[in-house]
């Protein structure tokens, strides 16, 4: 089993650290673990961010705490974990924030940073996060919801096809909040599967939703997963785990409708 998509957000970048994530992977029977960060944590990525920062409040706040770290630091890591003979396969990339606006300044640094795979997550509609504290009034009682969720496809069409990245991170988590657009989305998300196709990106089946926000979808909505299976398209399931404990989180339930 794999789990694609796992964060050392609240650690330090030590081999200690990262060790405790692929401990909890062996012992969930994962044999294949993404590991990640977002680019928030880098100082590199940093000037991506004004816009975000400029909306102020929780969201400020939130990313005048982050840019702890360097690319340097974490090629470091990398490169002393893969001297280690681990039980199991473990690979390293990062989460990018994906915006349109950004795709040149996207372009050159991965021109000049390469990593085993790159998770390209379309997090915030005009600059305001969708999935945070502060969304509900920032965003979706501000702006029309058949907009965000417009907004929010374009976003992530073009985030595919940027043929920038591996896998486009957690597809229908604009649902958290349980606003849902005037239009039927899932012609958007058969558009999204079949543009995932030709660009071979994966689709992540997430389940970070269910267990860190309590929604009750176990992943991907049953009807959007459906869409997804039936263009074939490339599934990877990831508990998008932020502590250690919470790897491989509800993976076996998923596991077999997700690649079966
Ligand atoms: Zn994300
Ligand atoms: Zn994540």
């Amino acid at each position: 089993m794999i789990d694609g998509h796992v964060h050392l957000e609240r650690g330090p970048l030590t081999k200690e650290y990262a060790l405790e994530f692929v401990k909890e992977a062996v012992n969930k029977g994962i044999d294949d673990l993404q590991i990640l960060d977002h680019t928030h944590r880098f100082k590199e990525f940093e000037e991506m961010y004004e816009p975000m920062k400029k909306i102020g409040g929780g969201q400020k706040k939130w990313l005048d705490n982050d840019f702890r770290s360097t690319l340097d630091e974490y090629y470091e890591l990398i490169r002393e974990m893969k001297q280690l003979d681990l039980p199991i396969k473990v690979t390293y990339g990062l989460e990018v924030c994906f915006q349109i606006s950004y795709l040149p300044f996207l372009r050159d640094i991965f021109s000049r940073n390469h990593f085993d795979f790159l998770v390209g997550s379309v997090h915030a509609v005009n600059n305001i996060a969708y999935d945070s504290s502060w969304s509900v009034e920032e965003l979706w009682t501000k702006y029309p919801v058949d907009y965000i969720y417009t907004k929010y496809f374009e976003e992530s069409f073009a985030l595919i096809e940027s043929d920038l990245f591996t896998q486009i991170g957690h597809p229908d988590t604009i649902k958290m909040f349980g606003y849902r657009p005037s239009f039927d989305v899932l012609p958007y998300y058969d558009r999204l599967a079949k543009l995932a196709n030709k660009h071979h990106v994966k689709l992540e089946n997430n389940t970070g939703c269910y267990y860190r926000y309590h929604h009750p979808d176990k992943g991907l909505a049953p009807d959007v997963l459906k869409v997804f299976k039936d263009n074939g398209a490339d599934m990877i399931t990831v508990s998008d785990a932020h502590r250690p404990e919470d790897v491989g989180s509800y993976i076996k339930d998923i596991w077999d409708i997700t690649m079966g």
